[in-house]
């Protein structure tokens, strides 16, 4: 890719001190600095080629739920090697109150003083604490290697499902919502895999390690301890568990609202600003993110309850053992480094407990996530490629749609009993009133949505036997409201074919009426286009679809004429425009303009779903029937009369 080879080779960007030829806006390397590159680039590895292979059916592997561990057992040495860390720091972390027993027993107590003891327990000390923190920074290591991996897996995951979905999807799930999938629930499980299990796994097992020391220093006062303190901690988390996994879960859907509601806006501020919506708009914000606030104060009130709760608990049990440990000291069946020890086990035993609250509440906000990511893969298409599905043979272009009805909501029927033929070469206009089915008719030929009986073929063959690739290929689509990426013009226009040359980007320019006007900008083709083309008039934008298919070549074109209105000069260079890229093609006109409709071979018109009349211009226009009176409101209306 460019990237790769500009940066990887020394080539490209670097070498050349410009980068006009990528479109981007570079001044070049200042010369004092460029030694210095040239040697970074020789020391750098070049990048290998990507060798990734997309096919619209996801693999066997792809299909398997989504879990924690079929992500991380993809890296099985990083695994092994963190859960053995894991443990050997559980075990290493209880050393010190040991020594201190022994430093005690066997060092200070009368009969029994001596610093020899003392001092290689205070080494001893000072040795496994070193050694406890050098096995933790090795643990975190790890993790954030594996978590890292595992979230690049699951982003590129999701990505490519996002890929695959057919356009239903998109249009009933926010964008917001979806963005949330890939920041805030992406985020949450990877703080869950760097830190969230390994420290859960750590506090678990310390928790266990401890219970047994506790039972072999003494069993009576272990005993003491699993009765009094230990029953009160289960109801107590118990509660906890319920009330915090609700909170999560709304926190969750009320965040997703809050994007939704942000992303809402951000597309939509030209519309906001225009209708004066602001206030309102600050209102219906301030209401969700209100919401989310109140979710959070719920889930902060809960932890706060837990956390000093389960402090009183422990504070009580100590007074009480203390009590019953002195006790078992001075009646000899417990020696005083025993019990010191004990009592510092013991606050070893709360800290985990302290903690694995802290991490519950990430553990349960990564379970939730997956629960959630798992939802979103298990997404199927609506439109599936066929399991034989053979690729489609170059097309001469015959369209058929025979007995063809669809609803979006398979109820309600948008379109009914559609026959209709369009010969190869032909350009036929869908004309009709707004929201008569003319784009949904449309949409089926290419396969973004299938219809719910009947059949869309092309050469004869059903549109649902063949590979959905190898038939958008043929297909050229230039919606109503062209997209553009953020990018130059040129890399807009090769879009379609990303293999073109620039001299065939410029033929597409040319052809499409668009060359004149790049003359006039100081970077021409390589202009940059902000997101969504906001810097380019509306013709414009429509021109350069154009261009985009016509570079693409396809045998079939679908073209949804834009509503917003042009100036009659544009509106003259959009139809030379048309004139040139429908040659030859046979091509579905959606027209808005009758003007445009007037150019077609055939116009359908099509009412409430169904075709109510079809035939050549001359021919509707002569008779009275809906297409003359579709005209005749279009002439009254200001239309550019065309009839002759
Ligand atoms: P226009 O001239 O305004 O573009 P159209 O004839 O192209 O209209 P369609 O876009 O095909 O109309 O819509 C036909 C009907 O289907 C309309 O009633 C519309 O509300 C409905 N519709 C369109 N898209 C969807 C969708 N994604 N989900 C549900 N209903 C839809």
């Amino acid at each position: 890719m460019a990237w790769g080879g500009g940066f990887g080779h020394g080539g490209g960007v670097f070498g050349s001190h410009t980068s006009t030829a990528n479109g981007l806006p570079f001044g070049g390397i200042p010369s004092e600095l460029m030694a210095e590159a040239t040697k970074l680039l020789a020391t750098e590895e070049p990048r290998p080629a990507s060798n990734l292979d997309f096919s619209p059916v996801p693999s066997a592997k792809e299909r398997e739920p989504l879990s924690l561990w079929r992500l991380v057992r993809a890296y099985p040495r990083p695994l092994v090697t963190g859960s053995l860390l894991v443990i050997l720091t559980s075990l290493v972390l209880q050393a010190g109150p040991k020594l201190t027993e022994l430093a005690v027993d066997h060092g200070m107590l009368p009969g029994h003083r001596s610093l020899r003891v003392v001092a290689a327990c205070a080494l001893a000390y000072l040795g496994v604490s070193l050694t406890s923190v050098l096995l933790q920074r090795f643990q975190v290591d790890v993790t954030g290697l594996l978590a890292a991996r595992v979230m690049h897996d699951l982003r590129v995951r999701v990505f490519t499902h996002f890929q695959r979905l057919s356009l239903n999807f998109f249009t009933e799930e926010k964008a917001g919502v979806l963005m949330s999938r890939m920041t805030s629930d992406i985020e949450n499980l990877q703080q869950l895999l760097q830190d969230g299990i390994s420290q859960f796994a750590l506090q678990g097992l310390t928790m266990l390690v401890i219970t047994a020391v506790l039972f072999s220093t003494s069993v009576v006062l272990a005993t003491w301890t699993t009765l009094l303190v230990v029953p009160a901690l289960v109801v107590l988390t118990l509660w906890f568990h319920r009330a915090s996994e609700r909170g999560y879960l709304i926190s969750r859907d009320r965040i997703a609202g809050v994007l939704a509601d942000l992303s809402e806006s951000l597309y939509g501020i030209r519309v906001i600003t225009a209708h004066n919506r602001q206030r309102r708009n600050i209102r219906n914000h301030r209401h969700v993110v209100g919401a989310y606030r109140d979710a959070n104060l719920y889930t902060g009130r809960v932890a706060a309850l837990y956390g000093p709760s389960t402090n009183m608990i422990g504070i009580l049990g100590q007074a009480l053992l203390l009590g019953i440990g002195g006790n078992l000291v001075r009646e000899h069946r417990l020696s005083v480094g025993a019990l010191i020890a004990f009592f510092l086990y013991l606050n070893r035993f709360f800290q985990p407990i302290q903690l694995l609250v802290q991490q519950y509440n990430s553990l349960q906000q990564g379970r939730s996530s997956i629960t959630r990511l798992r939802e979103l893969l298990e997404e199927r298409p609506s439109v599936e490629e066929s399991p034989g599905a053979t690729s489609l043979a170059p097309i001469q272009g015959r369209i058929g749609f025979e007995h063809v009805t669809f609803g979006y909501d398979p109820s309600r029927p948008v379109l009914e009993d559609i026959n209709l033929e369009i010969a190869p070469g032909e350009t036929v206009a869908f004309v009709g009133p707004t929201g008569a089915g003319k784009s949904t008719l449309a949409k089926l030929a290419n396969r973004f949505y299938d219809p719910t009986q009947g059949r869309v073929s092309i050469d004869g063959v059903d549109i649902r036997d063949v590979t959905l690739a190898s038939l958008r290929r043929q297909i050229g689509v230039v919606p109503q409201e062209p997209f553009l990426f953020a990018g130059t013009i040129r890399s807009n226009v090769r879009f379609g074919r990303p293999e073109a040359t620039d001299a065939e980007v410029d033929e597409a320019l040319e052809v499409v009426g668009l060359a004149d006007l790049l003359e006039r900008r100081p970077r021409g083709a390589d202009t940059v286009v902000h997101e969504r083309g906001q810097t380019l008039s509306a013709g414009e934008r429509q021109l350069l679809a154009l261009a985009r298919a016509f570079l693409a070549r396809p045998r079939v074109l679908v073209l949804d004429e834009a509503t917003s209105s042009l100036d009659l000069a544009s509106e003259t260079r959009v139809e030379h425009a048309l004139d040139r890229l429908l040659e030859g093609r046979s091509a579905i006109l959606i027209a808005h303009r009758l003007s445009t409709a007037q150019r077609a071979d055939r116009i359908v018109v099509i009412e409430h779903g169904r075709i109510s009349e079809i035939g050549a211009p001359g021919e509707l226009l002569s008779r009275p029937g809906p297409y003359r009176v579709l005209y005749d409101a279009w002439l009254a209306a200001g239309g550019r009369d065309v009839s002759v």
